[in-house]
């Protein structure tokens, strides 16, 4: 889905390959677990309001179920790959387990562009998207939920195609959905917020205070908003964010020196997360090309677009200033710019844990739908705070005592746990 020499599978299986060597994984369990173990792929006809019949390639790959359903969100991108699926399912698995969530790993998508589509094309996309896989999902086989350009109305019209053909209710099936529809408080926010939380952490440790902390931020949608609304909270200062601009077919960073004023560009972007260029100007920000959200001096980056941001090509574009990188996208750091940005001391929280918040939200959904009782805004928060904290303690232990980075430390986590389940299940032999 990002460039056409980027393959997020392959920089997935070169993640994995280098901790499976140091956890010196049996045979049997690498193979496993380098690869989904089962995928999907499927055309969806849908009928367009002019009469005439689209038909749009779909995908689901469940990369591992080892330690629950596979879970993971559906993507309706017009550049979406089924190895960039494969990619971020196999991160799936990877989040679930550092989180400790009893769940695996899965993720979809629809090659289509809801910008071109009207709401009832799009709401026939989704109910098309479940008739063709009815039978592989369920809450207790494989949960979907949002991810980029799909939205909580998206997941009810999902729910409501399966419920129907299932012939009664079924609400875990899909997460994200509408609040007072089976949706939970806070999980709209969950994603963004998880990354602030485990970002305080991080400050903690390094004994910096949130409120002299400057940041800059790639992509304006559901993860960046919420991370930019609660490290505002925090006291910290973001003065750039970025994000596509359909009409020009390019990315724009927007930049204010004392910091955007959150709600102010909220009144300005679209349901997609795009800014409108013209406002931004009228209300003093400077627009400047897309990729400079990167070459701001700042303390810290957060990528929360897409994969494939900070590559070799670009990493040394980030300034000195820059301390830290929390990722909220999936995949914005190649393993090559890893190895950069290790050599020049800049820290790095690895996505599949700084954006584990969502797929923690979706999970007590599950639950508060299980309950059929539903939790205040506050409890929920405050579960999420303390698991995504707890989370990452426990990387951040293993990467100080191992003396390793927090990537590999996570990727170690969770790998041991994966492994650990598939052994005691006995689908490997331990050589
Ligand atoms: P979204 O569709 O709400 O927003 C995406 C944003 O990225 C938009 O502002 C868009 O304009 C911007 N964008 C797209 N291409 C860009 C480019 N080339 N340069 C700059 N900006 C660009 O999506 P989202 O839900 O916020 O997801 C963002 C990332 O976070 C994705 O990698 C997604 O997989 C990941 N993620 C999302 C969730 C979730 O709960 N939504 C959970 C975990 C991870």
């Amino acid at each position: 889905m990002a460039e056409e020499d980027f393959n997020a599978y392959e920089m997935a299986q070169k993640q994995f390959d280098r901790v499976a060597d140091k956890l010196d994984l049996c045979e049997g369990t690498r193979k496993v677990l380098r690869a989904p173990i089962r995928e999907y792929h499927f055309n969806i006809p849908v009928k367009m309001d002019d009469g005439t019949t689209q038909v749009f390639k779909a995908y689901r790959v469940q990369h591992n179920d080892a330690r629950g359903p596979c879970k993971g969100g559906i993507r309706f991108h017009p550049k979406e790959t089924v190895d960039t699926i494969r990619a971020l399912a196999m991160w799936m698995t990877w989040k679930t387990a550092v989180a400790n969530i009893p769940l695996g790993g899965g993720k979809g998508g629809v090659i289509c562009d809801p910008h071109d589509l009207s709401d009832r094309e799009q709401e026939r996309v989704c109910r098309g998207y479940v008739r063709e896989l009815f039978d592989e999902l369920g809450p207790n086989k494989d949960v979907p939920a949002p991810d980029v350009m799909t939205t909580a109305q998206h997941m009810l019209w999902m729910m409501d195609e399966y419920e129907k053909i299932h012939g009664s209710k079924a609400p875990g099936v899909i997460t994200g959905k509408p609040v007072g529809m089976g949706g939970s408080l806070g999980r709209t926010e969950a994603t963004g917020y998880g990354v602030i939380y485990v970002l305080r952490e991080v400050l903690k440790e390094l004994d910096l205070d949130i409120n002299e902390m400057t940041a800059s931020v790639q992509g304006f949608g559901n993860v960046a908003q919420y991370a930019v609304e609660l490290l505002t909270e925090y006291g910290g200062t973001v003065v750039s964010v970025s994000c596509w601009d359909q009409e020009d077919s390019k990315a724009y960073s927007y930049y204010k020196e004392d910091g955007v004023d959150l709600e102010e560009l909220r009144g300005i972007t679209d349901r997609f997360g795009s800014i409108d260029k013209e406002k931004a100007k009228e209300k003093g920000y400077e627009r400047l090309p897309g990729e400079d959200w990167l070459k701001q001096e700042v303390d810290i980056l957060i990528p929360a677009a897409l994969e494939n941001a900070i590559t070799e090509d670009n990493v040394n574009d980030i300034k000195d200033d820059v301390r830290l990188i929390v990722s909220g996208a999936n995949g914005p750091i190649t393993p090559e710019a890893d190895d950069v940005l290790e050599d020049r001391d800049i820290m790095v929280v690895p996505d599949f844990l700084a954006n584990a918040g969502g797929v923690t939200c979706s999970y007590f959904e599950q639950v508060q739908n299980n309950q059929n009782y539903y939790w205040p805004k506050e409890e929920v928060l405050e579960k999420l705070d303390n698991l995504m904290t707890n989370a990452f303690y426990e990387v951040w232990d293993l990467a100080q005592s191992e003396n390793i980075r927090l990537r590999d430390a996570a990727y170690m986590i969770s790998i041991e746990r994966v492994a650990d389940a598939i052994e005691k299940r006995g689908w490997v032999c331990k050589k």
